[in-house]
Parts: C-alpha cells; sequence; structure tokens
C-alpha cells in the first residue's frame, strides 16, 4: 500500500487529503479528509489521468497590447503542459479578435481548442 498526500483544488476549501493506493489484483484507491465526494473524484483522476486547464497570452499584432490572453477551451494532461506553453510561445495573432474566438483548433491533435478571452 502507497501513500501520498494531496491538497484539493476542486474548491477554494482547499482540503488536505490522503490518498492510499491499494494493489489486489487491480489498483483501488482510499481517499481520507475530502469534506465532498468531488475531493475523491479529484484525487482518483490525479492519480490515473492529472489534468490542468491552461491560461496565457498569445504574441498579438496591431493590439492596443501586445499579447492576447487565451486559455485551453477544456483541461489538458498535465504531461503535455510544457508542450502546450511552447506551442502558445510560437503563435501570433492579429488584431481584432473576439472574446471566444478559436485561435488554435484541436491543440497537438487533442480534441481541446486554445479561445481568446478577451476582445481585442
Ligand atoms: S473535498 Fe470538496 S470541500 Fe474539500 S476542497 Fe475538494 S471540493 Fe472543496
Amino acid at each position: 500500500m502507497m501513500k501520498q498526500d494531496m491538497v484539493c483544488i476542486a474548491c477554494p476549501m482547499g482540503c488536505k487529503m490522503e490518498v492510499s493506493t491499494i494493489e489486489n489484483g487491480k489498483t483501488s484507491y482510499n481517499v481520507s479528509g475530502n469534506k465532498c465526494p468531488r475531493g475523491e473524484q479529484y484525487a482518483v483522476k490525479e492519480m490515473t489521468n492529472p489534468t490542468r486547464m491552461i491560461t496565457s497570452t498569445v504574441r498579438l499584432k496591431n493590439g492596443h497590447l501586445a499579447r492576447l490572453p487565451v486559455r485551453t477551451s477544456d483541461a489538458i494532461p498535465k504531461d503535455k503542459i510544457f508542450d502546450c506553453m511552447k506551442t502558445l510561445d510560437e503563435v501570433q495573432v492579429s488584431s481584432p479578435v473576439k472574446a471566444g474566438e478559436v485561435i488554435i483548433e484541436k491543440l497537438m491533435g487533442l480534441d481541446i481548442n486554445i479561445i481568446a478571452t478577451r476582445s481585442m
């Protein structure tokens, strides 16, 4: 049995949780410290397929600011964050851009888009 401490980030309460991994033919997880079921869901997902929403910026041409704020349309696998940031670093868009506009479709072949979060 392996134990891991983690903090739930599903709401601002930030419950401190302990996750025990139980190997009994197949892997299962025992979660404690969570104040609601979302904590358990978060902990199990974090152990099996950790993902994160990304908010960042891309270069903007002809705008009143040099960078356009963007975000992923959904959470991406944690191990793809570095490649995502590298991709965003190479992107430049031209003003005008509307909030909600897709800046990159199917980011790195995933079913996830990069979306503008501000009209500029
Ligand atoms: S376990 Fe529930 S109450 Fe605690 S941080 Fe997560 S979502 Fe919030």
